[in-house]
């Protein structure tokens, strides 16, 4: 069984802000930012392109109410909503989960990437865009 099935069982404790018959939100143990939180579907889907889109649309929907509730108790000056689906992409639990991160101006959050808008000619978008679609 994977560390989040664990934590749903209660095999593993963890503290939990929001639970439900689809989903269990808790406090991630690395706080990235303080009130970083978790939302965990209570089915076992490795990432975000094995989940099926309604539970995936209710996790969403759970991670906003996360939001709202992060803005009213921190009064955070943003929030970041995030899934890493991947190794490449930084996912090391292979649990489907979406992150909810109050931000401040100067916080020591860092989910930035390099700008290279000059490495590219928006040219080429048009052939870009006609091979993602194609797989729509
Ligand atoms: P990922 O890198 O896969 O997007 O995020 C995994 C997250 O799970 C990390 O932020 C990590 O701190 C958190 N995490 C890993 N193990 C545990 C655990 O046992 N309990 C809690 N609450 N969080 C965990
Ligand atoms: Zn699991």
């Amino acid at each position: 069984m994977c560390i989040f099935c664990k934590i749903i069982e209660g095999e593993i404790p963890s503290t939990t802000i929001y639970e439900d018959d689809v989903v269990k939100c808790i406090l991630d143990l690395s706080q990235a930012g303080v009130g970083h939180t978790l939302v965990i579907p209570k089915k076992h889907y490795a990432n975000v392109l094995e989940i099926d889109s309604d539970t995936f649309g209710y996790a969403m929907k759970i991670a906003q109410k996360i939001a709202k509730a992060l803005k009213k108790t921190f009064n955070c000056d943003g929030v970041n909503i995030l899934n890493n689906c991947g190794e490449a992409a930084g996912q090391t639990v292979f649990h489907l989960h979406i992150h909810v991160i109050p931000r401040f101006f100067n916080d020591t959050v860092d989910v930035k990437w390099v700008d290279n808008s000059s490495k590219f000619d928006p040219k080429n978008f048009e052939e870009l865009k006609n091979k993602i679609v194609a797989n729509l």
